[in-house]
């Protein structure tokens, strides 16, 4: 089964569930989805510690104009692990560096696959 693009045009659908290495999709892509229930785009769990993402890098201290410049990393690489020395605040420049290095850290603020 192809994947379907939601009725909106902008985005695939959202993937509803995985049976038997098959996927399953839904009627309209995440952002539709969200919109009609109402709910909120989702948040990443580091704003929930209180972490306040930096507007420099920790790792070579560049300092960010806007705040997409910076990514929070999770150190251990488990995003639920959100406490404060498990997190980082990273340039995109560093995000590439990071990725080849640090093979555990991961991204906490990806947004869904849409
Ligand atoms: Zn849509
Ligand atoms: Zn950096």
């Amino acid at each position: 089964m192809k994947r379907p693009i939601c009725a909106c045009g902008k985005n695939q659908c959202a993937i509803n569930y995985i049976r038997k290495g098959k996927m399953y999709y839904r009627s309209m892509c995440d952002v539709c989805g969200r919109r009609r229930k109402k709910l909120k785009p989702r948040i990443p769990g580091w704003t929930k510690s209180g972490y306040k993402k930096k507007s420099t890098c920790d790792l070579c201290g560049f300092p960010s104009l806007y705040a997409q410049q910076i990514t929070v990393f999770h150190v251990d690489g488990q995003l639920k692990n959100v406490a404060l020395s498990n997190l980082r605040s990273i340039c995109l420049n560093c995000v590439e560096v990071v990725k080849h290095r640090e093979v555990t850290w991961k991204r906490g603020d990806l947004v869904v696959d849409y």
